[in-house]
C-alpha cells in the first residue's frame, strides 16, 4: 500500500559543534496519523521538531512537511502557515482567553471561526479568565485550540503533558485524539513516556542519541516482534544476541529473554537454547530492546543493523 506522508526526511542531520543532536534521520510519517516521538533526554526530539518547523536549519540532509521543503525559505514560510508548533508558553499571560482568541484571529488568514466556537465549548475554556491564572493543562488546551482554529494540518507538540496531573493529562490526550479524528490533522508528539502515548498514537518514531532506532505503524511493530523466554543448555547462549533478528536480550544464568523480529528457532537450537515460552512482545519491551542498553534495571543487548526501519 502506498502511503501519503505528511512528514518525510532524508539524512536529516543537525550538529552543534561536536554534538550530533540529530544524525542521518530518514523519517516517514503518514498523513492523518498520531505519531509518538519517543526518546530519552537528549535523544534529539526537540531538535527534530524545530528543524521541521523551520526554527533551526539542518546541517545536512533535508525534509518535507506537507510536500514543502524545510530548507527552502519560501516553502518553510508556507509550512508555518499550514502547520503549528503548539507551545503553551507562547501565549500572552496578560490577555484573557477571549482577548487571546481575538488577537490570534487577526494573525491567521484562514482562521476557522466554526472550529473556534466548537472548541471553546468542547474544551470548556473560560473566556474571561486571564491566561496568567490558567492551569498548565488549560494553557495547553488553549494553545491546541489556537492551532486548530488556525486550520493547521500538522501539529507539533513538545512534551505537551509535561508537569500535568494525571486527570488533566488525560483530558489533554483526549482532546488530541478528538482533534485528529475531527480534522484528520497529523500530530507529532514528543515525550519521554511511551505509556501515556501508546493508547492514543498509531505511529512510532523512537530516537536514541540523535538517531532513529525504530519507526513504523504501532500495530505492525507489535505484530512483527515476539518475546521468547529461553533456557540455555550451555554458556554459548551468551552469543545469541548476535543472531540476525534478535533485537534485544537479557540473561540471568541459564534463563534468558529475547525480543526477536524474525523466526530464529533453528539458530537458537544450534546454540543450545530451548524456547520455554513464546508470546507477543509488548510495545514497551520492543522499545526497551531498541533503545539504549541499561534502561531501567534491565541490561539489554543492542543489535545494530537490521531493525526494520523505514
Ligand atoms: P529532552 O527530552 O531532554 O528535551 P530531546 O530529545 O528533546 O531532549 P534535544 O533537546 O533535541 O533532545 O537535544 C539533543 C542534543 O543536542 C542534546 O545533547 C543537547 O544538549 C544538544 N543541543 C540541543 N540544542 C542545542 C543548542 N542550541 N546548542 C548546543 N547543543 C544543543
Amino acid at each position: 500500500m502506498t502511503r501519503d506522508f505528511a512528514i518525510l526526511t532524508t539524512n536529516l542531520t543537525k550538529r552543534y559543534g561536536n554534538v550530533a543532536a540529530a544524525s542521518g534521520l530518514n523519517i516517514a510519517i503518514p498523513r492523518g496519523s498520531i505519531c509518538a516521538l519517543i526518546g530519552r533526554n537528549g535523544a534529539g526530539k526537540t531538535t527534530l521538531l524545530r528543524m521541521l518547523f523551520g526554527m533551526v536549519l539542518p546541517t545536512r540532509g533535508t525534509g518535507e512537511v506537507l510536500g514543502l521543503s524545510i530548507v527552502d525559505r519560501r516553502a518553510s514560510v508556507e509550512i508555518r502557515r499550514r502547520a503549528a508548533f503548539v507551545d503553551p508558553t507562547a501565549l500572552y499571560p496578560w490577555m484573557s482567553v477571549a482577548e487571546m482568541l481575538r488577537f490570534a484571529r487577526g494573525c491567521y488568514s484562514d482562521w476557522n471561526r466554526a472550529r473556534e466556537v466548537a472548541g471553546i465549548f468542547a474544551l470548556d475554556l473560560p473566556l474571561d479568565r486571564k491566561i496568567a491564572t490558567l492551569s498548565k493543562g488549560m494553557r495547553t488546551t488553549l494553545a491546541v485550540l489556537l492551532a486548530l482554529a488556525g486550520d493547521s494540518e500538522v501539529l507539533f507538540f513538545d512534551e505537551p503533558t509535561d508537569g500535568l496531573d494525571p486527570i488533566v493529562r488525560e483530558q489533554v490526550l483526549r482532546s488530541l485524539v478528538a482533534i485528529n479524528a475531527a480534522h484528520e490533522s497529523t500530530l507529532l508528539i514528543s515525550s519521554h513516556q511511551l505509556a501515556e502515548l501508546e493508547e492514543i498514537a498509531n505511529w512510532l518514531c523512537l530516537m536514541d542519541r540523535g538517531r532513529l532506532v525504530l519507526a513504523g505503524d504501532m500495530d505492525e511493530l507489535r505484530a512483527s516482534h515476539r518475546r521468547l523466554d529461553v533456557r540455555w543448555a550451555s554458556q554459548s547462549g551468551a552469543v545469541a544476541g548476535a543472531i540476525p533478528g534478535v533485537v534485544g536480550m537479557t540473561r540471568n544464568g541459564e534463563f534468558g529473554t529475547l525480543i526477536v523480529a524474525e523466526d530464529i528457532g533453528d539458530s537458537l537450537r544450534s546454540l543450545g537454547g530451548n524456547i520455554v515460552k513464546e508470546q507477543p512482545a509488548s510495545l514497551k519491551k520492543i522499545v526497551l530492546a531498541y533503545a539504549a542498553p541499561d534502561v531501567g534495571n534491565v541490561s539489554w543487548v543492542l543489535q545494530g543493523g537490521s531493525n526494520g526501519l523505514a
